[in-house]
């Protein structure tokens, strides 16, 4: 359980004071809550980190005050000016002074009573804000702070800005944020004392100190001590959450899978190739998981078109060949169907007993799969979402694999693994986003990494082009010789969010325009069609009786077509690095000269032009993601929100990477030494998992 020490921290941001329900709402708007959590709390709040800073350190007497800065000025308060009764445009104005001189402060739409209660004549009051030259005079229009020389310390020198929205004001963010600080309790100290000296952090409290409220204008700059102590802090608490589950897994007893080998030869021999090297090395990593007494979890990462599927053939061929079973999950129906399609003759050389289950199959078709499934009868079940429906039941469930693992969230990985009759079947994720070395690090430290690196022999360079929309007609012309030597195009229409034309629309209209060019030969695909349909214009375009076609995002992953040639994606502006980048992987599967036509529509924003000429620079799966991990953050390319994988608060600083590298071989250096966390220093970071929410993880010192 939490440290009772942590619970001020845990409670709703409704016991701060000034957090009401209403307030409590727009919290919840601006702050970024873990998973699963609704309501702020406090702890929210204090990670609540401010973005910049106001200095309104500089105090001078009036003559020597710089127009247009920001300033704090001590003053007598002399005249008060209403606005003449009616005038509401005329602003009330207070004269003010000191030793050297005066100045007006202007208010607009002002209520009376507040200023004069406010100012009262012949007092002395603190005041901060711009100053400014009016004609001759000096003013100060709408003050940010008026305080009375008692409440002084209520005005903060430095005082940071936090990220607000409508109906939330930065001093009640100050003002929360503050009493967060106050509510952080003495805590024990997690990190070495001699790293912390090496590198001039303070200790935990002090940081978010001075976070909050900063002494110095540094403070509050991510670059700054405090932050990169808070920032090692949270990335220490994730490596050592991840260390915990993935030495659990290895400590956790497994079912050891050898198996003799026959089948998987007899796949060998129906595959029309011969498995390229990166292949043989992840099935031997693969292997080598499963005849372990752990449990794999493994993630196989492979650049569209690096030949995962026959790596999963193989993986769950050895739990065939275990007397097991094995089942595999794809993000989409058509996927699923395309995966049957692939591994039915493979299985069949094989005699392996194959089935499919989708949402599409029902009543007595479904339940006979499910009592097949039951009585063992199926060797190897392929399907979409439908695998985790409660009636699904495995006589041995041994490996479970999850193709296209961006689409699917942690919590799915659990239920999938779940299935296996004593929770130990193995699991293997593959992806066809390469994932950023360091965002494997922070988001999959749990899971062991086989790579696809090499494409399979045959495999064409695709040329890649961005294309204004005017050069459309141009375009065509060349699709309408590349047709005539038999080529085959996808072309992809966007979503549109925002205007009314949805995304249907879109293709409809295109689909409408290329028919009329090119006639009866183009097809359209797109998400409400029925999965019949969906199939049948997949299949005629698989044969060669379409020659174009036109498609929503659905044909985004895996589809399989190696006569298509030419990918044209238009809006292409509109579409994510990542995304470009499996869309463009449909095609260079054939033999035939490949091409990517990228239209956009001009001009180009910053960040569209950098990626359409990425584009056309590389085909480098794993730059393509360093690329865009750099223009667009982490969190969004692996979906974290959705997914439930945590998120980063603070860890954003500079020299992440390297903060990243130092807590995992600290976590792996603490474990090492003390792998119960008995000692001060392990207690202290039991605190740590507990502050940054990795309950989960302290929780398998008990199940050990
Ligand atoms: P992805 O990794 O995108 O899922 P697939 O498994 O769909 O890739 O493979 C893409 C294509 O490459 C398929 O047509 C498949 O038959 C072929 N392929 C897979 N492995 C090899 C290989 N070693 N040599 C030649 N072609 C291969
Ligand atoms: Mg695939």
């Amino acid at each position: 359980m939490r440290p009772a020490l942590l619970n001020p921290l845990f409670a709703s941001a409704q016991t701060l004071t000034g957090i009401g329900p209403r307030l409590i709402l727009l919290l919840k708007k601006c702050l970024a809550l873990p998973p699963g959590i609704s309501e702020p709390r406090v702890i929210d709040v204090l990670w609540h980190m401010p973005t910049g800073v106001i200095d309104r350190r500089s105090q001078p007497q009036l003559t020597a005050a710089v127009p247009g800065t920001i300033v704090t000025l001590e003053l007598r308060v002399l005249k008060h000016k209403p606005s003449p009764r009616g005038n509401t445009k005329a602003p009330y104005k207070v004269t003010c002074e000191d030793d050297t001189g005066r100045i007006d402060l202007v208010f607009f739409h002002a209520e009376h009573k507040f200023i004069e209660r406010q100012l009262p004549e012949g007092e002395i009051r603190f005041v901060s804000g711009r100053i400014e030259r009016y004609g001759e005079k000096l003013q100060m229009t709408h003050p940010d702070y008026i305080v009375s020389p008692e409440a002084r310390d209520d005005m903060p020198l430095l005082e940071p800005v936090y990220p607000l929205t409508a109906g939330l004001s930065g001093k009640v963010a100050l003002k929360a944020a503050r009493q967060a600080v106050e509510r952080v309790p003495e805590l024990p100290e997690w990190q070495e004392p001699s790293w912390l000296e090496a590198r001039y952090w303070p200790k935990f409290n002090e940081a978010v100190g001075r976070v909050h409220r900063p002494t110095d204008a540094q403070d509050v700059s991510m670059g700054a001590l405090p932050w990169q102590r808070l920032a090692y802090d949270e990335l220490l608490a994730g490596q050592l959450a991840f260390a915990l589950v993935r030495r659990n897994l290895k400590t956790e007893r497994g079912r050891r899978l050898t198996g003799d080998g026959k089948i998987r030869a007899k796949i060998a021999d129906a595959l029309p190739f011969s498995l390229t090297g990166s292949q043989k090395n992840a099935l031997t990593e693969i292997a080598d998981d499963l005849a372990a007494p752990h449990r794999m979890l493994r993630l196989l990462q492979g650049d569209v078109g690096s030949g995962k599927t026959v790596v999963a053939l193989m993986t769950m061929a050895v739990a065939v060949e275990g007397g097991a079973q094995a089942a595999l999950m794809a993000p989409t129906e058509v996927l699923a169907r395309q995966h049957i399609e692939t591994i039915a003759p493979l299985a069949d050389a094989a005699g392996l007993r194959i089935a499919l289950l989708t949402g599409r199959e029902k009543g007595k078709a479904r339940d006979a799969v499910i009592s097949r499934l039951a009585t063992g009868e199926i060797d190897i079940l392929i399907g979409t979402h439908a695998l985790f429906q409660s009636d699904v039941q495995f006589k041995d469930l041994a490996v479970a694999i999850i193709d296209e693992q961006h689409r699917f969230g942690v919590h799915q990985r659990m239920a999938l693994q779940s299935k296996g009759s004593n929770g130990d079947t193995n699991v293997l994720v593959m992806t066809a986003t390469p994932i950023p070395r360091t965002l494997l690090m922070t988001h999959y430290g749990d899971l062991d990494v086989s790579k696809l690196t090499e494409k399979p022999a045959g495999r064409k360079p695709v040329v890649t082009k961005a294309v204004p929309l005017e050069l459309l007609e141009r375009l065509i012309d060349r699709i309408r010789v590349q047709l005539a030597e038999g080529a085959q195009v996808y072309w992809v229409c966007p979503l549109i969010e925002t205007s009314e034309v949805t995304d249907l629309a879109a293709a409809e209209e295109r689909f409408a325009y290329l028919r009329q060019i090119f006639g009866d030969t183009v097809g359209l695909l797109h998400g409400g069609l029925s999965g019949k349909e969906k199939d049948e214009t997949m299949a005629a375009f698989a044969a060669g009786h379409l020659k174009i076609l036109v498609a929503t995002t659905v044909i985004e992953v895996g589809v399989n077509v190696p006569n298509a040639n030419i990918m044209v994606i238009e809006h292409a502006e509109r579409f994510g690095l990542a995304q470009l980048h499996q869309l463009r992987g449909r095609v260079g599967r054939g033999t035939r000269e490949s091409f990517c036509m990228l239209l956009f529509k001009a001009p180009l924003g910053e960040t569209a032009e950098a990626r359409l000429k990425m584009m056309e620079e590389t085909e480098d799966g794993f730059r393509i993601a360093e690329k865009d991990l750099e223009l667009r953050g982490g969190g969004e390319i692996l979906g974290a929100r959705q997914s439930g994988a945590p998120g980063f608060r603070i860890a954003e600083v500079p020299g992440r990477d390297a903060l990243l590298e130092a807590a995992r071989d600290d976590a792996e250096l603490i474990l090492q030494k003390d792998p119960n966390l008995v000692s001060e220093r392990g207690q202290a970071l039991r605190t740590l998992l507990y502050l940054f929410e990795c309950d989960e993880a302290v929780r398998l010192f008990r199940a050990a």
